[in-house]
């Protein structure tokens, strides 16, 4: 069994990064600048948030964080993004999900410009990605591609079942997984809360992406020997151990299902890292675009 370390990858992917924004400021490149919104104080938000920030410091690249207040009105929200469409120097526009109930989400996605969109979540990104066009891909599943690559695993022709279809996770994912690139030409099937026989079917796969958000929900009886698995899930668990009283686990019991698999990637500093990498290589290619 082999653990797919995300902190290892995206330290590689990071070098690279800094490498081509230092070349690119010499070539009197623009530098990348991402902007980052935050309503509210959702600590896990003000985490993933923070990090996305110093990634960006880290990189030599700008950013800027907007902190909103959670009772913000829709209308100020939007206005605040266009806002952000309209400034030149901004390459990169993130809006940290989830949001206060009273916005809607798909109308903040859909006013980011789909030059900035970073993230991917746009519906011009979205069917670009439909269509094999090029464009910004998800970063969750961008990042879960790169580190495929840096492993250099090929998934050609094997079953992969995705767990979870969000329009951020697992609906993407299944489509770039069947796609005719390398990763790819999997056979996937895509699985929800309505799947009737999702362990039949885990039991079936070579590869197994976990996005639903619950905690430790795939066990060693759903798994076949020789799966790879890639544990998409940030759940926080108690656990009077440590100091905090709790800690971060995925959507795999990790301790059981690791055993069998060939390779995992644990959580944290698995997937995680990895999107941050997709981020800054959207934004990275924003600015160049410029
Ligand atoms: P959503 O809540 O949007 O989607 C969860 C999906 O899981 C839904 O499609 C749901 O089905 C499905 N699901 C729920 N219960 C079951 C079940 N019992 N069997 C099969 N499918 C089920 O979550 P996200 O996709 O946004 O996130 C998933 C997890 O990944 C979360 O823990 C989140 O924190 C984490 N995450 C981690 C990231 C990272 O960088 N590591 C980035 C983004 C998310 P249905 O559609 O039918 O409701």
């Amino acid at each position: 069994m082999q653990i797919l370390d995300g902190i290892a990858v995206s330290n590689h992917i990071k070098e690279q990064l800094k490498q081509e924004v230092q070349e690119l400021k010499a070539r009197g490149g623009k530098t990348p600048h991402l902007a980052a919104l935050l309503v509210g104080n959702n600590p896990a938000s003000e985490a993933y948030v923070g990090s996305k920030v110093r990634t960006c410091e880290e990189l030599g690249y700008g950013s800027i964080l907007l902190r909103l207040e959670t009772d913000i009105t829709e209308a100020e929200l939007l206005k605040e993004i266009e806002k952000l469409n309209d400034n030149p120097d901004v390459d990169g526009i993130l809006v940290q999900l989830p949001l206060p109930k009273h916005i809607s989400e798909d109308k903040v996605i859909n006013t980011i410009h789909p030059d900035k969109d970073v993230d991917g979540f746009h519906p011009v990104s979205q069917g670009k990605m439909l269509l094999g066009q090029p464009g910004f891909l998800p970063a969750t599943p961008y990042g879960i591609l790169l580190m495929l690559e840096y492993y250099n695993i090929d998934i050609t022709g094997m079953h992969c079942v995705v767990i979870g279809r969000s329009n951020i996770v697992g609906t993407p994912m299944s489509v770039l997984l069947s796609r005719n690139t390398k990763p790819g030409n999997a056979t996937v099937t895509l699985t929800h809360s309505k799947t009737k026989n999702l362990k039949e079917l885990t039991l079936q796969a070579d590869v197994i992406v976990a996005a639903i958000g619950r905690p430790r929900y795939l066990t060693a009886d759903m798994v076949k020997d020789g799966v790879i698995v890639i544990d998409v899930g940030i759940n926080k668990v108690e656990d009077s151990s440590r100091k905090s009283g709790s800690r971060l686990v995925g959507d795999v019991d990790y301790d059981h299902v690791a055993p069998k698999c060939s390779y995992i990637t644990p959580v944290p500093k698995g997937v995680g890292p990895m999107t941050i990498c997709g981020l800054m290589k959207n934004t990275l290619e924003a600015a160049k675009k410029k």
